[in-house]
């Protein structure tokens, strides 16, 4: 099976063709992809506005790369996905649109993808993980504990309830002073960095349900740099250092949290994986490694580039929804909100 997947939810413009061909996982056979970084610098954030701008300039192009690198033609194709949401409206719509629009002319069925699905199901394109798993899903926009039982089959332990982790490091670099965006820079100061010369608080640590805070840490990043302010490159490291063992413990108490109430209510997971930017982090890594072997677990991360937004996990997605018949209609609607998987009634 053959599918082109479009990715536009956020800052990234990203197609990629991938096939289901080789023994059950998949295999890239382009992943291109056009990061807006450069565009959002100098706001500090990513402007929606800009975003959609830039993901209309690019994403025609892109395609025509994505299918050529592949080496295959619209008609080759057995699908067209696109991420659907949820995500910048301006963007899902650029990218939903040319899925259709691609469909339409080719008459390939349409798969409208979940872009945190793409995410959830990415370890099963690169490392073939078998259902159920543990996803911990920590991005710039996301911070959830899901139990994945099936393609479309997701239940949500718990999750942050107010920043999400990638965006507690992006805001931290951005008070630190560090560029955007600020998870891979928070990181490389960290490494030179005294993880215990701040008590940081571990917000939730301890909670019976896994979920997350983070915006207490945030302020408390704020406050520490406030209180020794002017700051030298010694004190940054240090508050970067200080920051990032807070979230790596917070981070592992909480999954170890989910995995008890996985194994409670779902059964044995066949791995704990880890996916979105944040995954990129390698003390995050390390730490979720070290969890997973005292708990007899697997771990599954994929590779960095494909724990960042891209193309591929949506064809992936697509791949998946396709071979379980899961086809979209033309009319299907861009959502800016589209959770992956509702959350349980909690007594
Ligand atoms: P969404 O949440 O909708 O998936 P997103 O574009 O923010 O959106 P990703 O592209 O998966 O999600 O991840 C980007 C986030 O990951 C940013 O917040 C970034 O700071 C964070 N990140 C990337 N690399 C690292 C790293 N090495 N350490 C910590 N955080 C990182
Ligand atoms: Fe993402
Ligand atoms: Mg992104």
């Amino acid at each position: 099976m053959l599918v082109l997947g479009i990715e536009t939810t956020c800052d990234e413009t990203a197609a990629s063709v991938v096939s289901s061909e080789r023994d059950g996982h998949g295999e890239i056979l382009s992943n291109e992809i056009l990061s807006q970084i450069a565009d959002h610098a100098a706001y500090g954030g990513v402007v929606p506005e800009i975003a959609a701008r830039a993901h209309v300039e690019v994403v025609d192009h892109l395609v025509e790369r994505a299918l050529a690198k592949a080496g295959v033609r619209l008609s080759d194709l057995d699908g067209v996905a696109a991420a659907a949401g949820p995500g910048l409206i301006g963007g899902v719509i650029v990218g939903l649109t040319t899925a259709k629009t691609l469909a339409l002319v080719a008459n390939k069925p349409l798969v409208a993808v979940n872009h945190l699905e793409g995410h959830a199901l990415s370890p099963r394109l690169t490392d073939g993980v078998a259902f159920p798993y543990l996803l911990l899903l920590v991005s710039g926009g996301h911070t959830q504990l899901v139990a994945v039982k099936g393609v479309g089959d997701y239940v949500r332990l718990g999750g942050t309830v107010d920043d999400a982790i990638g965006e507690a490091f992006d805001k931290t670099a951005k008070m630190l002073g560090l560029p955007y965006p600020g998870g891979p820079q928070v990181e490389r100061e960290a490494e030179r960095g005294d993880p215990e010369r701040f008590a940081l608080p571990r917000p939730m640590l301890g909670r019976a349900a896994p979920d997350f805070s983070l915006s207490g840490l945030k302020t408390a990043v704020r406050v520490e740099a406030e209180r020794i302010a002017p700051l030298t490159g010694k004190d940054v490291a240090d508050l970067c250092a200080s920051f990032q063992a807070a979230v790596v413990d917070v981070v592992v108490d909480r999954t170890r949290v989910a995995l008890k109430l996985f194994r409670e209510t779902a059964g044995h997971p066949s791995a704990l994986v880890v996916a979105g930017g944040v995954a990129a982090n390698a003390t995050v890594r390390r730490a979720l490694q070290r969890l997973a072997g005292e708990t007899g677990l697997r771990l599954a991360v994929p590779p960095p580039a494909l724990c960042t937004d891209n193309g591929a996990m949506i064809a992936w997605a697509g791949i998946e929804r396709l071979r379980r018949g899961l086809v979209d209609d033309l009319s299907v609607a861009p959502r800016a909100r589209w959770p992956l998987a509702p959350a349980p009634a909690r007594a």
